[in-house]
């Protein structure tokens, strides 16, 4: 497998590093405060125009067909990029790469009618607007989907919901206008075609948005969490995404590239906490030695390089395989990432975290956020044991016995 970059890619990736540096970095410190105060940040609006004007927009989102939005850049090209973007948490959102909107792009892209697409997926091409996905119920355990309890009832032209959903990233966003819903439909269907997924406004009478979560203590500023409830909300039939049944198939499209996307992103965002690790130790010296001269040290850097470049490659083996065999070839790769990358996540940001000492605690590094993030995700899109456990079945039994192995010397009969 070649995993060179494209020069095309490589091209894209300077132009962004380009816009980066010289307009995105530069105003860290102004979302921050923006943010602490709890203020919307003023000059996101202004700096996603930029970006969209130097063609730095949508890059997540491939072009299925002529004319169809998107950058045209495969999985594997935009993996650069989205590394690049995961350095900060808000970053994806100027170019219009957050999640979870860019998984909903994905699942309207490939599922929704044109006239669906022309009222839903427009507008959050433009950021005009924003979006989430309810799966997860407080009720029922939704590691295992085909629990989701939410009833869709057809009524005449309309389908009634009745529900309660949790940990819904991005609907406690002040801009977020819909949902996609996942619930069932027909509870007489075999458990993998009870459900559907349907669009349903946030101003839909009946929504209601009961809470905002936080995680670990930490705020998604980006896409801020929500629980909410559905009393008797009232959708038209056509706002059904995909056929009636359906719901675990839209699902599944959003959801590979929801993952692998988030592992992207934390791949650069370990970077930077390599990084950081090597400055912080280089400045500061205890008992005679700069902190960085310590063996502990330098093996907690190395050992972090390691796991990041094994991580790198199989990120990138997943990128290629959805690209060339789609959502089901990829499918145990996504499995592979998703349970490798957070890890890895997660034992880089507590060596860092110890390196940098007390402050790795503190709101004045993101450290503490990269470790939540790196825990989040053990659980969010799937917990690791779901995952492990398709992982398991999908190894083949080799076909000989211990008995007559011819691995392994003599056996006692
Ligand atoms: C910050 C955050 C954001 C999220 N955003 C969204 C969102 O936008 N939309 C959405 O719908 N959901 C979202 N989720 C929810 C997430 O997808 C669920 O939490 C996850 O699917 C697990 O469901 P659960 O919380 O009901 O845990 P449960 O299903 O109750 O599972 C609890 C634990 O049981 C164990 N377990 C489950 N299955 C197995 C198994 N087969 N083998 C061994 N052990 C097992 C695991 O350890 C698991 O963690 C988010 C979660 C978090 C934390």
């Amino acid at each position: 497998m070649d995993f060179e970059l494209s020069s095309r890619s490589e091209a894209w990736r300077r132009k962004l590093q380009g816009f980066f540096d010289r307009e995105v970095l530069p105003r860290h410190r102004a979302w921050l405060d923006h943010t602490a105060a709890g203020e919307a940040v003023s000059f996101m609006p202004d700096l996603q125009r930029k970006a969209r004007d130097a063609g730095l927009w949508n890059l997540a989102l491939p072009e299925l067909a002529e004319g169809e939005p998107g950058t045209r850049l495969s999985n594997l090209e935009y993996a650069p990029l989205a590394e690049l973007m995961g350095r900060l948490f808000w970053a994806p959102e100027v170019f219009n790469c957050q999640a979870p909107d860019v998984p909903n792009m994905i699942a309207l892209q490939n599922c929704a009618t044109p006239e669906q697409k022309a009222r839903w997926l427009q507008p959050l091409l433009e950021a005009q607007t924003r979006s989430a996905f309810g799966m997860t119920e407080p009720d029922v355990a939704s590691s295992d989907a085909t629990n989701i309890a939410t009833r869709m009832v057809r009524d005449g032209d309309d389908y009634v919901i009745n529900g309660r959903k949790w940990f819904i990233t991005g609907a406690a966003h002040p801009r977020c206008s819909f949902l996609i819903v996942l619930g069932v439909t027909d509870g007489d269907a075999d458990r993998t075609s009870r459900h559907s997924c349907i669009i349903v406004p946030m101003d839909a009478p009946g929504v209601r948005l009961v809470r905002r979560l936080r995680w670990m203590g930490c705020e998604d500023h980006v896409a801020p969490i929500g629980e909410l409830t559905f009393e008797n909300v009232r959708v038209p039939r056509e706002n059904l995404l995909g056929a009636e049944g359906e719901g675990f198939k839209v699902s599944q499209i959003r959801l590979g590239p929801a993952r692998i996307h988030h592992c992207m992103r934390s791949i650069g965002l370990c970077e930077l906490l390599i990084e950081l690790m090597m400055v912080r130790a280089s400045e500061r010296s205890t008992f005679g030695r700069t902190v960085i001269q310590y063996d502990t040290v330098q093996r907690w850097i190395a050992e972090s390089r390691v796991e990041l470049e094994q991580a790198r490659l199989l990120a990138y083996r997943c990128a290629s395989r959805l690209d060339q065999a789609g959502h089901h070839g990829a499918w145990r790769d996504v499995s592979l990432i998703k349970v490798a990358v957070p890890a890895m996540l997660q034992r880089i940001a507590d060596r860092a975290m110890q390196v940098f000492g007390a402050m790795g605690g503190s709101d004045d590094t993101p450290i503490h956020q990269a470790l939540a993030w790196g825990r989040l995700l053990r659980i969010g899109d799937g917990p690791d044991e779901v995952h492990l456990r398709q992982i398991f079945r999908m190894e083949p039994m080799p076909a000989w016995t211990i008995a007559n192995s011819p691995y392994l010397s003599a056996h006692p009969s």
